[in-house]
């Protein structure tokens, strides 16, 4: 019998273990839900938990994370069958009710005899899950709140970049009067609620939350931020107008004829439209500072909070120096390194981290290896980023920086023709080379 122990239920542990499942082999999935893990991000009881947006990002035909979320689909990725079927509208975005997303995965791991589900339960090393949970192979998806002594016992040489979250608010604390529903540009439905801000209520806002109280950093710890993670007070202490191009911005907006100053949005979160998440507001401050901040916006006035932003410390492994071929760890050969833990960031990328360690494993049951991936698909250019060693190794995420496939088409048709040639070339890669690995 093949057995795979995989600790975190998260979206890479719960994509590996029904992969591996589906493939006969026998899995062992601890996680230690509902015990808490600290920092307390998480707050549902099940598996697969989006910790923060329920956007699992575009699904438009010339974006990055299309094409990687496409290759997932022809590679079958079973969260990704989960996340379309829990859908909710969100324009060009495939965002999923968070709690359905959850039970439905949970639903699947409980249908697969091949799966063993034991929560409650935190491992702090390698070698404690070794001991407690033999395998022959091991899955370390722990995610980025990794505790320390987990972490040590991967490496001393692990990295960490700051992540932040936005609130969520209910739906019946806004003012419906003064929002509007509409999508930037009129493309698809409108599925988002917008708040247009003219110049003195952006000035308003801005000198609020510049002024707001915020919590402090560690002494020891540098703030360094992904990008797309920065808290709104940092980006608006970069400039005062830099929200108004950023996640404020009015492009494709009208109001009256006119483009307001800035624009801000609102999200559903759920399939009854009962709570919104107020897009790209994560946040550092303090409780009571996000209630008086984010209740100067129109029609945020009486606005409640089901749940706050916040900033965390995110691990991750210096992995180009860590891993080998395989994704399982040099120092040791028979433990893979999945999801976000090991320098990949965002919820799809994670899901197909989940996805391809599975398929490693079952290619070394059978003594065979994943064929390469050609340059031209996401997948092929996050792992080959993962292997190229950087002297200040960051996250990667899906971008097309990360592939090679060269064009003398212009921008748009360009990034139209790295999606459609990278899902073909793809396509070709899974029913060529690698249909060994396909489902029975
Ligand atoms: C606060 C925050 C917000 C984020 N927001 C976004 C976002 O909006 N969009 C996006 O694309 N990405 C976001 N990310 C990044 C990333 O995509 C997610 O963290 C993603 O869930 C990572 O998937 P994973 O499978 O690696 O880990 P997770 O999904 O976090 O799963 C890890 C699991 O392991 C369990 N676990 C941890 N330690 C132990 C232990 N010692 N023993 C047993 N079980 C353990 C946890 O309980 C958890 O269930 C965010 C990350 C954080 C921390």
């Amino acid at each position: 019998m093949k057995r795979v122990t995989i600790l975190g239920a998260g979206l890479a542990g719960c994509e590996a273990a029904l992969q591996l499942a589906r493939r006969g082999i026998t899995v062992t999935l601890v996680e230690a839900k509902p015990e808490k893990i600290e920092p307390a991000v998480y707050h549902l009881d099940g598996p697969a938990e989006l910790v923060c947006s329920n956007s699992l990002k575009s699904e438009s035909n010339a974006t990055p994370s299309y094409l990687l979320k496409e290759e997932c689909r022809v590679a079958g990725s079973l969260l990704l069958q989960v996340a379309d079927s829990v859908k909710v509208p969100a324009g060009e975005s495939l965002a999923v009710d968070r709690n359905r997303f959850s039970e439905a995965t949970l639903g699947l791991i409980a249908a697969e005899t091949g799966i063993t589900y034991i929560r409650n339960t935190i491992v702090d090393s390698i070698e404690a899950l070794r001991e407690r949970f033999p395998a022959d192979l091991y899955i370390v998806a722990t995610g980025p709140l990794t505790g320390p002594s987990l972490l040590a016992s991967i490496s001393a040489d692990n990295h960490y970049f700051y992540d932040a979250i936005a609130p969520i608010v209910s739906a019946e604390g806004l003012d419906l009067t003064k929002l509007f529903w509409a999508d930037r540009y009129n493309k698809g439905l409108p599925d988002f609620l917008n708040c247009a801000l003219t110049q003195p209520e952006y000035d308003r806002f801005i000198d609020a939350l510049l002024a707001a109280d915020k919590l402090p950093y560690a002494d020891h710890e540098k703030p360094q931020f992904f990008d797309r993670c920065m808290p709104i007070e940092t980006m608006a202490e970069r400039g005062r107008e830099t929200l108004s191009f950023g996640p404020f911005r009015p492009v494709g907006f009208f109001v009256e004829g006119k483009r307001p100053h800035a624009v801000m949005q609102l999200r559903v979160e759920n399939a009854q439209r009962s709570a919104f998440n107020i897009v790209g507001c994560q946040t550092r401050m303090r409780h009571h500072a996000q209630r008086e901040v984010f209740r100067l916006l129109p029609g945020l006035e009486n606005a409640e909070f089901l749940r706050y932003g916040s900033v965390h410390r995110n691990s991750y492994i210096n992995a180009p120096e860590l891993l080998a071929d395989g994704w399982n760890l040099l120092k040791h050969p028979d433990t893979y390194v999945a999801g976000q833990l090991s320098g990949i960031e965002g919820y799809g990328e994670s899901i197909f981290s989940g996805l391809y360690t599975a398929l490693t494993i079952v290619a070394r049951f059978e003594e065979k290896k994943v064929p390469l991936l050609p340059v031209a698909t996401m997948s092929g250019g996050l792992l080959r980023k993962l292997r190229t060693k950087a002297p200040h190794f960051a996250p990667v995420n899906a971008n097309f920086s990360v592939i090679e496939n060269p064009t003398r088409l212009m921008k748009r048709d360009r990034k139209l023709f790295y999606v459609t040639d990278g899902i073909r070339q793809f396509r070709d890669w899974w029913n060529g080379s690698a249909a060994f690995l396909s489902l029975p």
